[in-house]
């Protein structure tokens, strides 16, 4: 199965270490819970769902071998991670107090 990786961070920089919750808002957005383990701060990643299809691998994509990413820079790489997240709009409600 071919399919296509976030990677998610909290404001801090620190990667999600383990998402909490996955769900679906009713106006059809993919939700993504996960509390930082460094900042404590629960971190919400919101998607709408139609986004999703532009994110999802091509057929062509998942007709090739997986190992094919390899010739994907890791600068290239960091850059789709980059632009997703940003069209992910992660939002962070206030950090709560240590
Ligand atoms: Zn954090």
């Amino acid at each position: 199965m071919t399919y296509r990786t976030l990677s998610l961070q909290c404001h801090c920089g620190r990667p999600s270490a383990s998402i909490r919750e996955v769900g679906f808002t009713s106006d059809h957005q993919l939700v993504l819970h996960w509390r930082c383990p460094d900042c404590k701060a629960y971190v919400y990643g919101l998607k709408p769902l139609n986004d999703c299809f532009q994110v999802c691998p091509t057929q062509e994509e998942a007709e090739e071998d997986s190992t094919d990413l390899s010739k994907l820079s890791e600068t290239a790489i960091r850059e789709m991670d980059a632009k997703f997240l940003q069209e992910l709009g992660v939002k962070l409600p206030d950090c709560a107090e240590l």
